[in-house]
């Protein structure tokens, strides 16, 4: 079965603990901190695996949880990190954050891509060591692994998308000019499944053309069938439109090639924009006149235009060297940049945390302040702006004060901390 959509959890792992341990021997007393760090946890990783054509496997399994980082142990020693967690899937798969359809990667290459980030390991309290906190009693907790709901999207990688009516002679033009098998068939809907070929040009030099099954009127609406495979030819850099020039369906090719351009235009106005070359097919059952009609039409769109026979094969090597040459002169096949974290608002108003002071450090904890932490930058002077605002509007700044904090006090926010400067 031929699945190109999946919806997906993925966690990373959480980072380990860091541990409040003191040294300890013979003979020596009072032994400084010594508890180690906490291990990172596990990424979660994705990788094109290309014996994988299909999405199918995340039918059956959809939740994805890479392990945790051990926690720190005594003598310094940090905890093991968590190893990545790998999903393998087809070339040409785009994940996207489900809540927001934020672009998190694009498959698109042989490189694994880290889409959920491993949490930190806590800090053991061997770092906490001050000249006047000589005992530190407490230790950083690790920071939770990112998590997401993601849409799995398969957008195969082809360089020409051919796009059509059913019927038209789409299946057979791949299956002449390619080593591909797609099923042929003189009824609509035959092809299924869309099918890659590779058409061999020359010694080493060869593109890929995707047989997709045929739109209808109504496609990109999701009427019939069609639209969800609009999507694999969204990355295409060139379209070949193959209309039925000879009518014998009793359709008018220019009503027909119309009609698949709005299809075209409403799924996507960028699809549309991509260049097109038209072939004019089945022509051994077309009139002269027939052939020559719609060719005035679409060269007075300023459009190639090719008549060809794909059952006989008449024409078709010279549509295959045109394809060839525009392909020359075309940016490469259309990958997708991933998209940042938008910032999140700053609260309104006050906010629940509670505040607890450990050998004279503030400790804040709050569960939202984690995503405003992930945003800030301690390098950067806008970002500690950022946090600052986001610490007195909610009310964290009062209740240090009212706490008696006083100048050069910590305060530890998660694995962030700083000196209090009135
Ligand atoms: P698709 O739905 O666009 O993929 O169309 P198919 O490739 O499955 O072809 C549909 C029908 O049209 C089949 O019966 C083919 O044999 C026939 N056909 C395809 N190309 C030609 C052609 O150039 N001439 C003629 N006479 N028939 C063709
Ligand atoms: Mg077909």
């Amino acid at each position: 079965m031929f699945v190109d959509i999946a919806k997906i959890r993925i966690k990373a792992g959480d980072g380990g603990n860091g541990a409040v341990s003191f040294h300890r021997e013979k003979y020596v007393a009072n032994g400084g901190p010594d508890g180690g760090d906490g291990g990172r946890g596990g990424n979660v990783v994705f990788q094109a695996d290309t014996n994988l054509s299909t999405l199918l496997d995340f039918r059956y399994k959809r939740r994805f949880i890479a392990e945790n980082g051990e926690n720190g142990k005594s003598a310094r020693c940090t905890g093991k990190s968590a190893p990545d967690l790998v999903i393998k899937v087809p070339l040409g798969t785009l994940i996207k954050e489900a809540e927001t359809g934020r672009i998190l990667a694009d498959i698109s290459t042989h490189e694994p891509v880290i889409v959920a980030r491993g949490g930190k390991g806590g800090w053991g309290n061997q770092h906490f060591a001050t000249p006047t906190r000589q005992i530190p009693r407490f230790a950083k907790p690790g920071l939770p692994g990112e998590a997401y709901e993601v849409t799995l999207e398969l957008k195969l990688l082809a360089d020409v998308g051919l796009v059509g009516f059913p019927n038209v002679g789409k299946s057979t033009l791949v299956s002449m000019v390619s080593e591909a098998k797609p099923k042929i068939a003189n009824y609509h809907f035959t092809t299924l499944t869309p099918v890659l070929g590779v058409v061999k040009i020359a010694e080493g030099k060869n593109f890929v053309m995707a047989d997709i099954p045929g739109l209808i009127e109504g496609a990109s609406e999701g009427i019939g069938l069609g639209h969800e495979f609009l999507r694999h030819v969204e990355r295409c850099r060139l379209n070949v439109h193959v209309v039925d020039v000879s009518g014998c369906e009793g359709r008018d090719p220019i009503e027909d090639f119309e009609t698949i351009n709005r299809e075209l235009e409403t799924f996507n106005a960028d699809l549309a924009a991509r260049p097109m070359i038209v072939a004019a097919n089945k022509c051994d059952m077309a009139t002269d006149e027939q052939i020559e009609n719609f060719r005035k039409y679409v060269e007075a769109k300023g459009l190639p235009y090719y008549p060809i026979s794909a059952a006989t094969r008449q024409g078709v090597d010279a549509l295959v060297n045109a394809i060839a040459a525009m392909l020359d002169t075309l940016p490469p096949i259309l990958q997708y940049e991933p998209e940042p974290m938008p910032i999140p608002q700053e609260p309104e108003g006050k906010r629940n945390f509670t505040i607890r002071v450990e050998d004279g450090v503030y400790f804040v904890e709050a569960d939202w302040l984690l995503s405003t932490l992930g945003m800030v930058d301690p390098e950067d002077y806008e970002s500690l702006q950022y946090l600052q605002r986001v610490l007195i509007k909610s009310g964290i700044i009062e209740e240090l004060e009212n706490m008696g904090i006083n100048e050069g006090d910590t305060v530890s926010i998660l694995d962030f901390e700083f000196d209090y400067i009135k």
